[in-house]
């Protein structure tokens, strides 16, 4: 049906009316039509009224739900990019249902100056299918203040870095001395800006790894137990350093890779008490390498660390109680070239995998399980990380005056995780086999279809910042 006649409310002609049974908003499932006018919801009616607008697509009882907001990814690009770049990763994103994503800043060179930041976010505009932003390195305070004028999401910083490998976590993009992470909180704290932390206690994981190899040697099990001794010592103690510098600075604080019962019982305390902290959990954690057989059938292309039973328990219950605010993907891929000597030696193969793709599909596999609800993940991944970011009510949401982000999931596809035939440039996933329910049809953005059953539709460039 095409109308020019607007109707005696003279509304706006719609470009696009998508019509489903089945529309999660974001806080809620309704029978909807959501009316699209240049590239922002113009109006949700319910499925009786007449809508006036140009196209529109009957989606039947399809679901239909906010695209996701991905505030935790490495694309490797520059510097790493036989591994993924901006192009290839965010096309896995689109396929993943993923429409807004923010990379971080471990790349080489890393993005640690206003400069870089600059240039690279010229480097997304011209690359990222999706929309984006960067968490800029916090690893200089003082240049923070810059960055966040040049257009940082965010900042981030690790509390560690690698001794016998010199990737991923780089000393360019870690800080160990407490002195300037102090000083990297004030300064974050005057942008207003969330800081997202990667905890974990340098020497105290050098010496639970000597521990490890000590006992157990240098293969995956042993890189695996290693996070784990002294009940996850180098996590906690990192933990509470973080938040304790949280409560004297009042640093907008995100907690990354939330995993271990200490951790999360001082976090939830935290945000009990008022304080500005939100966690994070990440899908490798929660549903590859919570399962110890995996570990030990696919060792180095899942590790990454070891989720021990009381600590997975712990991990899941924070999710569905609010202490977890976002899941962010993590997704961190490298070649199977660099992960199959970690077979021989695990501390000096690279940590990390691809999830960008993959992640909606676990979600919604948990929510079928009834692991938790379909309000509780669309939260963690759409609703949470935009506000995280400042994107309430722009993005994460189907609402009036949102960004057209929309993903339809065919809840009834049933199959296994196959990395060989997803967009990601290294072709494997550590979720490969695991069999899943609800995948992505076709994805939304700004209106405009840029997915659809394994193809995508635009050409690399077409996303857009969303910061500034
Ligand atoms: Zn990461």
């Amino acid at each position: 049906m095409t109308r020019t006649d607007a109707g005696p409310e003279k509304a706006p002609v719609a470009d696009l009316v998508v019509r489903s049974t089945r529309v999660h908003t974001g806080r809620q499932e309704i029978r909807a039509q959501i009316a699209i006018k240049d590239g922002r919801i113009l109006a949700v009616h319910d499925l009786g009224e007449q809508v006036v607008a140009n196209r529109e697509l009957d989606l039947g009882d399809q679901l239909v739900i906010p695209g996701l907001v991905d505030t935790h990814c490495h694309f490797r690009d520059p510097g790493f990019t036989y591994k993924e770049d901006i192009a290839s990763a965010t096309r896995a994103a689109a396929s993943g249902g993923v429409t807004t994503v923010f990379d971080m800043p471990n790349t080489e060179p890393p993005i640690t100056t206003p400069d870089r930041l600059r240039e690279h976010l010229d480097h997304l505009d011209r690359n990222s299918v999706v929309d984006y932003g960067h968490n800029a390195s916090a690893v200089n305070p003082s240049l923070i203040g810059e960055l966040a004028a040049a257009g940082a999401a965010a900042f981030k910083l690790w509390m560690s870095y690698d001794v016998e490998r010199t990737y991923p976590h780089s000393p360019a993009t870690a800080v160990t001395d407490r002195a300037v992470l102090y000083q990297a909180f004030e300064q974050v704290a005057a942008t207003g800006l969330p800081l997202y932390v990667h905890p974990t206690d340098h020497e105290l994981y050098n010496l639970m790894s000597s521990r490890a190899k000590a006992s157990w040697g240098v293969a995956p099990a042993s890189y695996a137990r290693s996070f784990r001794l002294g009940d996850s010592v180098a996590f906690n103690a990192a933990v509470a350093t973080l938040l304790e510098f949280q409560r004297s600075v009042g640093t907008r604080l995100h907690v990354l890779h939330l995993s271990s019962v200490e951790g999360i019982r001082m976090v939830r305390e935290a945000k009990v008490a008022g304080r500005s902290v939100t966690g994070e959990a990440n899908p490798f954690a929660m549903f590859v390498t919570n399962d110890w057989e995996r570990i030990e059938k696919r060792g180095p292309f899942v590790l990454g660390q070891w989720v021990p039973p009381a600590d997975n328990l712990a991990m899941w219950e924070a999710i569905v109680d609010g202490t977890v605010d976002v899941i962010g993907s993590d997704h961190a891929p490298h070649t199977e070239e660099e992960k199959l000597p970690g077979w021989q030696d695990m501390f000096a193969a690279p940590s990390g995998s691809p999830m960008i793709a993959d992640y909606l599909r676990l979600m919604l596999t948990a929510v079928y399980d009834g692991r938790l609800t379909l309000d509780r993940a669309i939260e963690l991944c759409c609703v949470n990380p935009a506000r995280l970011v400042g994107l309430a009510g722009r993005k994460g949401t189907i609402e009036v005056g949102a960004d057209a982000d929309l993903v339809v999931v065919d809840v009834d596809h049933i199959a296994p995780i196959d990395g060989s035939t997803s967009l990601y440039k290294c072709g494997w996933s550590p979720a490969d086999g695991l069999v899943t329910r609800g995948k992505v049809q076709r994805t939304f953005l700004r209106g405009v279809e840029i997915y659809r059953e394994g193809q995508v539709l635009v050409d690399d460039g077409f996303g857009q910042p969303v910061i500034g």
